[in-house]
């Protein structure tokens, strides 16, 4: 999972909707039983699969091994994986589900990759009524490598434009920017929603839209042409710290190869400090705190800086790589053209900078070597099981711990169409112990797919507990993300806090010491006594909503106020 994960703390009151036949016909059929039910979907969901916690933890075992150097792509660590990965797949009765070369599926999809980094010093400065101040790299600001080719890039005296939360969303009649021309120029924007602060509004309130996510602010001003942004960093509604940016923003920069890098990214993708940008704005004559008020309406209008400028001047270097993604398949037997797709990923953080012990193997057990082997896992239930209607794709992505580049890619070079693609399910750092009485999902987003999954979830035994920290973002930081934001119904779902030993307490303390000692560290390794009794017994769940999917002629969608409906519904046509 990507950069900090969300504490759990208070349940917040669910808000069920309404369950849909599918769930009435499940039902039906649990008390019936298998037989002489007429609902084959039901059928299978009855025949629940069994899933062997000795083999689960064998897998994250080796997966998390020092020899698979914690798995950073394109590396040996990648070598081993994708061979080891795909000799699962294979053993499990899968097909290759990967590129096609000379007519056949490979077991992978190539992804090629642009990494870049800064060369020498860069210099960053602000310019007020004439008067120059510096900014230091990860003090005051922190300016990632600009993605794109090598070379240098200088900016002298560029105007500054205030553009509020930098968000214009047609469907909820939201528009910051009232057509201010900004190319060429730098915007300043604020991060989360509008209607963070005020915790109710048109942007779900203390819940992060796909608009409050720097991602999304850096595209925006890709789109309006703009010379760079500045994200303003404030902790409570950024959900981290500064040293957070700090640390991942001054390093290398990976993302997959674009035939126009320009189009994605804008020179200058910064964050500038609070206090920094209080002060420039008091120079410029302007009030911060009564601007990021204004900015909370929909009457905002973007504010330009007078006799204010920015100014830089850095050098970067890129170099092209190839990673892969792990792709296995079962192929649908009426309707194989349509897919249900499963995802975890398979990288980690490689070798870095060692711990107290000396460690320096990011190995990676929790995140996301239980993710993986439960998607071989799967693979194996669908293979061994009743052949589905539809296709499934088992979809094993690189370098999400990169920004979810291997699902984004896929995404962007489907290898089976998106537009019937029904839905897809991802699983990313499962709790490798025993049994929890409930599960939740990252993030707060809506769909047919959550209350498919709710429903079977509640079959199963367990209670859905929604993401107790929609606001920091959850949501957006994994791979179900790449799917959502081209349309596909997509959720990740998450183990449980309540746990058969030890109750809620247990569960959270076990999460917390996680986070803290364990979470993107070399700590991150198997241990002995995991039993994977939680896995066990939380995946036939997650299989039955596949297989439920891939034996009817359902297409769940997202909720009538999803950022993500649009772009669904515009493919409408295509699944009839
Ligand atoms: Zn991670």
């Amino acid at each position: 999972m990507l950069w900090t994960l969300p504490e759990r703390g208070s349940k917040i009151a669910a808000r069920f909707f309404c369950l849909e036949l599918a769930v009435k016909r499940l039902l039906a059929c649990v008390l019936i039983s298998s037989v002489g039910c007429a609902c084959l979907a039901a059928d299978q969901g009855a025949i629940a699969p069994v899933f062997d916690p000795q083999r689960i933890s064998a897998e994250v075992k080796t997966l998390s091994s020092d020899e698979f150097e914690g798995r950073g792509p394109a590396t040996p660590g990648e070598t081993k994986t994708v061979a080891y990965v795909s000799g699962q797949m294979k053993a499990a009765g899968l097909q290759p589900g990967g590129d096609l070369k000379d007519e056949k599926r490979s077991w992978t999809q190539s992804v090629p990759l642009v990494r870049t980094q800064f060369v020498g010093e860069q210099k960053f400065s602000l310019t007020v009524g004439g008067k120059v101040q510096d900014l230091k790299q990860g003090e005051e600001i922190t300016v990632r490598a600009t993605i794109g080719e090598s070379g240098s890039v200088s900016l002298a005296n560029v105007p500054l434009v205030f553009c509020g939360y930098g968000v214009k969303a047609p469907e909820r009649n939201w528009d910051d920017f009232k057509d201010t021309g900004l190319r060429g120029k730098i915007m300043i924007v604020l991060i989360n929603d509008p209607d963070f602060e005020t915790g109710a509004g048109d942007f779900g309130g203390k819940a992060m839209t796909y608009y409050g996510r720097w991602t999304y602010k850096y595209e925006e001003a890709a789109r309006r042409g703009a010379a760079g942004i500045l994200i303003v960093h404030e902790t409570a509604p950024a959900a981290y710290g500064w040293a957070t940016v700090k640390n991942s923003g001054t390093g290398a920069m990976f993302d997959i190869e674009r035939a126009n890098p320009a189009s994605a990214h804008t020179k200058i993708e910064a964050w500038i400090q609070r206090d920094v940008t209080v002060d420039l704005f008091e120079r410029a004559g302007l009030d911060f705190e009564a601007l990021k008020k204004q900015a909370q309406t929909r009457e905002f209008k973007p504010v330009v800086l007078n006799g204010a400028t920015f100014t830089a001047d850095l050098k970067v270097e890129s170099s092209a790589i190839v990673s892969h993604n792990i792709v296995g398949r079962v192929e649908g037997s009426k309707r194989p053209d349509e897919t249900v797709v499963y995802t975890a990923h398979w990288d980690h953080l490689g070798v870095g900078a060692a711990d107290a012990k000396g460690d320096k193997i990011y190995n990676g057990a929790v995140d996301n070597a239980t993710g993986t082997a439960a998607l071989i896992e799967l693979g194996r239930a669908f293979a061994h099981g009743p052949r589905p209607e539809r296709s499934i794709v088992f979809l094993n992505v690189t370098a999400e711990e990169k920004g979810l580049l291997g699902s984004q890619y896929y995404a962007s070079h489907p290898l089976y169409p998106l537009a019937k693609t029904v839905a897809n399910i991802n699983v990313d750092s499962l709790d490798p112990g025993g049994l929890a009485r409930n599960f939740s999902q990252s993030g707060s987003a809506n769909s047919g797919l959550l209350e498919l999954l709710v429903s079977y979830a509640k079959a199963g035994g367990l209670e859905f507990l929604p993401d107790p920290h929609p606001e920091s973002g959850g949501f957006f930081r994994s791979d179900h993300f790449s799917f959502a934001s081209h349309g596909v119904p997509a959720l990740s779902f998450e183990s449980g806090n309540d746990l058969v030993e030890g109750g809620k307490q247990a569960g959270e303390a076990k999460h917390k010491e996680y986070g803290k000692t364990r979470y993107h560290q070399p700590a991150d390794e198997w241990q002995a006594d995991w039993t994977f009794a939680g896995m066990a017994h939380d995946l036939p769940i997650l299989y039955k909503v596949g297989s439920d999917l891939a034996n009817s002629k359902q297409w769940p969608n997202w909720s009538a106020d999803s950022e993500f409906r649009a772009a669904r519904d515009a493919t409408a046509d295509q699944r009839k």
